[in-house]
């Protein structure tokens, strides 16, 4: 904490793994005698840079720029970029870290790495947006490579914004190769990357209940979010016979008693880009509860009674109230489609209550894995079809639900999913790290 101060969203994300690492450490003197912890908490090589733009005004803005490799013990730096105001050190090292052990329990070859700026897409032009990007790459193309460093989308990231990036790559380059994934279909993109990491999330969730004999068929189902993430998480809701009732932006959310309407979130969200008040004017029967309107200690669509869960927008969205909520109105499942959704007090809740929590490093792995398969193509000059990238993705999240129950049992903690995740994936990074030396 003293060489990284104020870093809090870090300091979360850390002191979650390193509780969870405790059986492990004690038995395992080879860890400490490494430094592994020591080593997997500080970067391999953090890069702050200046992104200068031109607005429509022709006025200059200058916003920051980052790309922290994490680790490369698994493979080259892998992670996504995130473009919101609230975007600064400690929340790209917390999603950097985080980002490490996600790789690892989907048995890829991929590193951790994460990215980003604190800019502000909302309200900008798309020739605004092009600027912006083209200048970031400007300084980001000399860090990266397809065997190196290979980032993606996250918030504020989609499939726009990657094409204004990878143009600027090539063009700096003369290179056309796979150095961003999250591409078009048209020039190098994978089917079912789009809705990989909601249907990810789903399929994890499915996994949870079949262990307990249950399926997601007829449940109830809150979600938070209105982006790549919670749409597709929607989409696949539905095709198993689920019900989501809610969704939500950052200015409020929708309640639908009889199911939220996916084409018209949709149209407002990956056409219009508009707020999901507009929602109502097409569903007069829904219910829009503005973020003025939400309880002082947490989120409106944790209040509401359901079966299942899905955080699918931030960090820290999901509070000790909410998550106390949740529980007395019968939720039994919440499945992490976003990174660190749930406060730790969140977490201590479910993990007390023995529900079947899914934590954001497993349940939404199924986005960088399907990062991976679009590399995996690239490199090989082929192209899958969507049938086979998708049960390729089912089977890597139900390896990964394997996993974590497995390695939660011979930890002495069955369906702690939490433990088994971090523990697994720490296992997985710490022994390559071993074996490759003092690096
Ligand atoms: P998008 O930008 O597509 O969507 C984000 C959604 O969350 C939007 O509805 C946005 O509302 C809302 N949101 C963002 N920040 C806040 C905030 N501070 N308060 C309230 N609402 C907010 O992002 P993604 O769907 O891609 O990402 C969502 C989460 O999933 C993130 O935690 C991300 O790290 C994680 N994730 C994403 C992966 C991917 O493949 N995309 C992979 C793995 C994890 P508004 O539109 O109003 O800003």
């Amino acid at each position: 904490k003293e060489s990284s101060p104020a870093q809090f969203e870090f300091y979360q994300a850390v002191e979650e793994v390193l509780e969870s690492l405790e059986p492990i450490l004690e038995h395992s003197p080879k860890y400490q005698k490494q430094a592994i912890i020591e080593r997997l908490v500080e970067p391999e090589r953090q890069i702050f840079f200046r992104v200068p733009w031109l607005d429509d005004q022709g006025a200059i803005q200058v916003n920051k720029g980052y790309r922290i490799e994490f680790n490369s013990a698994l493979g080259p730096y892998k992670g996504g970029l995130r473009f919101h105001h609230s975007v600064n050190a400690s929340v790209i090292k917390f999603l950097g870290f985080e980002q490490i052990f996600k790789n690892a329990l989907t048995g890829l070859p991929i590193g951790g790495g994460k990215g980003g700026s604190n800019f502000n897409p909302k309200g900008r032009s798309d020739a605004e947006i092009m600027r912006f990007c083209q200048s970031f790459m400007t300084e980001l193309y000399r860090h990266i490579g397809p065997t190196t460093d290979v980032p993606a989308g996250d918030i504020g990231v989609g499939a726009r914004e990657i094409g204004y990036l990878f143009g600027q790559y090539k063009r700096l380059t003369g290179r056309y190769e796979g150095v961003l994934t999250g591409k078009s279909l048209s020039w190098g993109g994978s089917l079912v990357r789009k809705e990989a990491t909601g249907y990810g999330a789903v399929y994890f969730a499915n996994y949870m209940l079949k262990a307990k004999g249950e399926t997601l068929e007829g449940k109830r189902c809150l979600i938070s979010g209105a982006g790549n993430v919670a749409i597709y998480a929607m989409e696949k809701l539905y095709q198993l016979g689920a019900t989501p009732v809610t969704c939500s932006d950052s200015r409020g959310s929708i309640y639908h008693e009889t199911g939220i309407d996916l084409e018209l979130v949709k149209r407002l969200k990956e056409q219009s880009r508009e707020s999901l008040s507009v929602y109502l004017e097409t569903h007069a029967d829904a219910k829009y509860i503005p973020v003025s309107d939400y309880p002082e200690d947490g989120h409106a669509v944790w209040r509401l009674p359901a079966d299942a869960a899905f955080p699918c927008a931030t960090q820290n969205e999901l509070t000790e109230a909410d998550a106390q909520s949740l529980l007395s109105n019968g939720c039994k499942l919440v499945a992490e489609g976003a990174n660190m959704p749930s406060t730790k007090e969140a977490i201590d809740c479910f993990i007390d209550a023995k529900i079947a929590y899914g934590p954001g490093k497993a349940a939404n792995a199924g986005g960088v894995a399907t990062s991976q398969l679009e590399m995996a193509q690239n490199a090989s000059m082929q192209t899958w079809t969507f049938e086979e990238v998708d049960e390729r993705l089912k089977k890597i999240m139900e390896s990964i639900f394997i996993t974590a129950s497995e390695t939660a049992d011979e930890f002495g903690e069955p369906d702690n999913l939490l433990l088994g995740a971090n523990i697994a994936g720490f296992r997985r990074v710490a022994d390559a790290m071993i074996e490759q030396g003092v690096v």
